[in-house]
């Protein structure tokens, strides 16, 4: 019995919980080797993390080419961590030995637990799930890194809906101490419990969300970011001044559109039309402004613009 009350999800806060290491080993023993489907920023730093905590990792992408992309961020990430010595340049060499490139889905089949976090569109979603499953063992645990879309919702477009789970990491993954943890309907409780000591085997906490859209950290964060796109698209401030208030003004680390720019902005766009649609409210109306730079291809770093080029040496505001 694990040692976790088993109240519904959303009633358990659980950041306070410190499982011993018992406790999780007797859980966790039937997770050692995890598939990470997308080895973009989250996929590459799931895979890290995973790697570094010893679990054997296979990582696949829609090409070699972009799974070898990945391990190389993996690889010069975790180079940082030694350099910061966070980590020694033994624990970077057996992590990444841990690693291997699934060229195709078909290389996830003997993986204990499989993590999607490919791009946040709910049909590229399905069809993973849709050729995934039926090449995975029976009691496979099948897990979304979605930031919005419903966990019930996916978990119908797999086999295994009792083995469904949403596995919300905070980007970027190595640094952010938290996971959101979000059952769907039909999440059995081995599942849940699984997964959670596996958030702590990572060395990370959980935080327990109902399955509604954009779960707790995005339903309240996204807003945000959309308000301050509103914000310059109205001209009460230029990227700039809206930035540095919200950084000296209300303390915020980055600023809102800087972190618009580090999360991409088209995962932002998505995130606010899954609000829009599935709370049915106007107050999660994305921005046309938000829409506009999406549909020109600027979607923050990861195409080196956004509502920042960042072509040049240091990051210029494009508006
Ligand atoms: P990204 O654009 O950096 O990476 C997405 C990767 O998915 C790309 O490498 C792409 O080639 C790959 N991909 C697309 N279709 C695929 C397929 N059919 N099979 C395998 N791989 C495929 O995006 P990201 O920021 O890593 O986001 C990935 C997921 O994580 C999304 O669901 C997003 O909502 C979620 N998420 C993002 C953040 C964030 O801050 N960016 C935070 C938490 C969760």
């Amino acid at each position: 019995m694990p040692p976790y009350p088993l109240g519904g999800a959303g009633r358990e806060a659980a950041l306070d919980e410190k499982p011993t290491n018992d406790m999780i080993d007797s859980q966790m023993a039937e997770i050692h080797r995890v598939g990470v489907i997308g080895a973009g920023q989250m996929g590459s730093g799931i895979a890290h993390v995973c790697a570094l905590a010893g679990f054997e990792v296979a990582l696949n992408d829609i090409s070699e080419e972009r799974v070898r992309a990945g391990i190389a961020t993996i690889n010069g990430n975790m180079a940082r961590q030694v350099a910061r010595k966070a980590i020694t340049e033994s624990d970077r060499q057996a992590a990444l030995a841990r690693i291997a490139a699934a060229d195709k889905l078909e290389d996830l089949a003997d993986c204990d637990l499989v993590i999607e976090t490919a791009i946040e569109k709910e049909d590229v979603k399905r069809k993973i799930f849709a050729t995934l499953c039926p090449l995975l063992k029976e009691g496979a645990i099948v897990g979304t890194n979605t930031s919005s879309i419903s966990i019930t919702r996916l978990a119908a477009a797999t086999d295994r809906p009792e083995k469904f789970i949403g596995i919300h990491f905070m980007n970027p993954v190595p640094v952010m101490e938290l996971v959101e943890v979000i059952r769907g309907i039909a999440t059995d409780d081995a599942t849940y419990e699984t997964i959670k000591a596996f958030v702590t085997r990572l060395g990370k906490k959980y935080a327990v969300a109902e399955d509604f859209p954009a779960f707790i950290v995005n339903r309240i964060l996204l807003p945000m970011i959309n308000e301050a796109i509103y914000t310059l698209y109205e001209g009460v401030g230029s990227v700039d001044a809206i930035d540095t208030a919200m950084k000296l003004g209300a303390h915020h680390p980055m600023g809102p559109l800087e972190l618009a720019d580090f999360i991409g902005l088209d995962t932002c766009l998505s995130v606010m039309q899954v609000l829009h649609e599935g709370l049915a409210d106007s107050k999660y109306r994305p921005c046309p402004l938000l829409v506009k730079y999406v549909e020109a291809g600027w979607l923050g770093r990861k195409t080196k613009r956004g509502f920042y080029d960042y072509r040049g040496d240091k990051p210029v505001p494009t508006r």
